[in-house]
């Protein structure tokens, strides 16, 4: 039968490396569903689109073509209507607006029927804010990953720095702190762990522990 795991948390708690190294080992296609809210946000700046105004943000998600590359052993490739959008949906512009998009009900209509049906037919891990919750009620594991703040705001500037930015760490706690606030306060979809998820805070734990400790689970 198909298998889906499903791993939500806060930003920065390591869910994509986990989940798409848990991917690889099990032979499940990776998805990562905040790229296609990322996608969708990226398109309604460029456009200059009033970000709060629900209709047309959600007829623009209903007409754009999102692809994501599922494969686990390459990085996720973003496609928005067949324009490479990897880079751009990083960029701190998006980043910063990508909570309120994703806050809009008829967006999510759209977003989690597409992510569904990435998962009909195939096993997947797939990594997001609800994907527990709302996306895939019936995974069979559940995964609710979390760090402390500090953690996540070091793990990110390490990950900055490997890019060669040098980020002072107390802005990157404050910008996850922020982020934390916008995802748990908004009153759809607010983050929150399913009844029945586990809750792993990687606080003093490193990825492989992580993985190890799902995998058993996935597999026993
Ligand atoms: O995972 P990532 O940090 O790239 O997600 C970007 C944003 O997209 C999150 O901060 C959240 O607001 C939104 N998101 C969501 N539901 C998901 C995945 C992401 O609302 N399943």
């Amino acid at each position: 039968p198909r298998m889906s795991v499903a791993i939500d948390g806060p930003a920065g708690a390591g869910k994509s490396t986990v989940a798409r190294e848990l991917a690889r080992r099990l032979g499940f296609l990776y998805i990562d569903t905040g790229a296609m809210y990322r996608a969708i946000t990226l398109k309604a700046l460029r456009r200059g689109l009033n970000l709060t105004d629900e209709e047309s943000l959600k007829a623009l998600a209903n007409e754009s073509r999102i692809e994501l590359t599922t494969d686990p052993d390459r990085l996720t490739r973003v496609f928005l209507d067949g324009e490479d959008v990897t880079q751009a949906i990083r960029e701190p512009e998006v980043s910063r607006h990508v909570s309120l998009v994703a806050g809009l009900p008829g967006v999510r209509e759209v977003m989690v029927r597409r992510q569904r049906e990435l998962a009909r037919c195939e096993n997947v891990v797939m990594d997001g804010r609800d994907v527990g919750t709302v996306v895939l009620p019936d995974a069979q594991v559940k995964i609710f990953l979390t760090a402390s703040p500090e953690v996540r705001a070091r793990r990110r500037q390490l990950d900055l720095q490997a890019q060669g930015h040098h980020v002072p760490l107390d802005s990157l706690i404050q910008e996850i702190t922020e982020r934390d606030r916008q995802d748990s306060c908004r009153s759809v979809a607010p983050l929150m762990p399913a009844p029945d998820a586990w809750v792993i805070d990687s606080s003093h734990l490193n990825a492989e522990q992580v993985i190890e400790m799902i995998a058993a689970r996935v597999l026993g």
